[in-house]
């Protein structure tokens, strides 16, 4: 079975953060080595994906200087470039970054971006803003993905309210044929909540990114039913286990084979390649 990662990070130390740097240090020491050996050299990354039966991984920038990083798309962009199997995503600030429409245009035309990140809760802004229509109007015209964090959001100085998944609903409804993906699917407090609305709008899906594979079903116990919506993200480098291990989890539960094989593979191949 072939799998896509739609959820993996380039970070490298000197792009963090200063607070966040602290934090991480504190909480998950074992995550410098990895971005050390892996932060400036793709082709390793793109080795070790293959030895976890990783097909594709989409590469997500972070641009959220006041909380996380600073990791821009161009450097993204530059990371991806030439690998096989590694799927460039845009990081876009709408408080920070002007013309995001015509920006992203530029970025999925011109530079191969397959896919938009956004941070609400890390970026300070509520996604049913207004200001955010125009960008989300060329998304969906350009036919590309648009993930935002929806979660737990545990860095200094973030604001948690604006990753309540409900302002979602309104841009669901307003912009019926954007790809939504509701990174994390509402860690914390809101996986009712991601639940109910990927089920309700055809066009919103939930990453499980950052969740622990064998304890899905107590999250999503009626996961079955919506397994046409689920996708599958490790969260790498961050992780503490290889992304082979949350592979098998996955495929350890009881789930049908049609599903397990949607939540690996299939719904993120939708999303990026049709
Ligand atoms: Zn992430």
């Amino acid at each position: 079975m072939e799998v896509i990662d739609f959820h993996t990070h380039l970070l490298k130390k000197e792009m963090l953060n200063p607070t966040a740097l602290n934090f991480l240090e504190e909480v998950n020491p074992a995550f410098f080595a990895k971005i050390e050996d892996f932060g400036d050299n793709p082709g390793l990354f793109a080795m070790y994906l293959k030895t976890q039966g990783v097909s594709y991984a989409v590469v997500l920038p972070e641009y959220a200087p006041a909380t996380s990083s600073f990791v821009s798309t161009e450097e993204v962009l530059e990371y991806c470039r030439g690998q096989d199997g590694l799927l460039p995503f845009a990081s876009l600030n709408p408080n920070t970054h002007p013309d995001l429409a015509t920006r992203l245009e530029f970025y999925v035309k011109d530079c191969e971006v397959r896919g938009l990140k956004l941070l609400p809760s890390y970026q300070f802004f509520y996604p049913n803003e207004a200001r955010l229509y125009p960008l989300y109007g060329k998304a969906q015209e350009l036919r590309i993905p648009v993930v935002f964090h929806v979660g737990s959001s545990i860095f200094k100085g973030t604001r948690i309210k604006y990753c309540d998944p409900i302002y979602l609903d309104d841009v669901a409804v307003d912009f019926p044929d954007l790809k939504i993906v509701m990174a994390h699917s509402g860690r914390g407090f809101w996986y009712d909540q991601c639940f109910f609305l990927s089920r309700l709008h055809k066009n919103i899906f939930m990453d499980i990114t950052g969740l622990p594979p064998q304890n899905l079903l107590n999250y999503f116990p009626e996961l079955e039913k919506n397994g046409e919506k689920v996708i599958f993200g490790s969260d790498w480098p961050p992780m503490p286990t290889d992304i082979r291990e949350n592979i098998e989890a996955i495929k350890s539960l009881p789930l049908s084979d049609r599903t397990i094989e949607a939540i690996l593979y299939k719904n993120a191949y939708r999303l990026l390649f049709e």
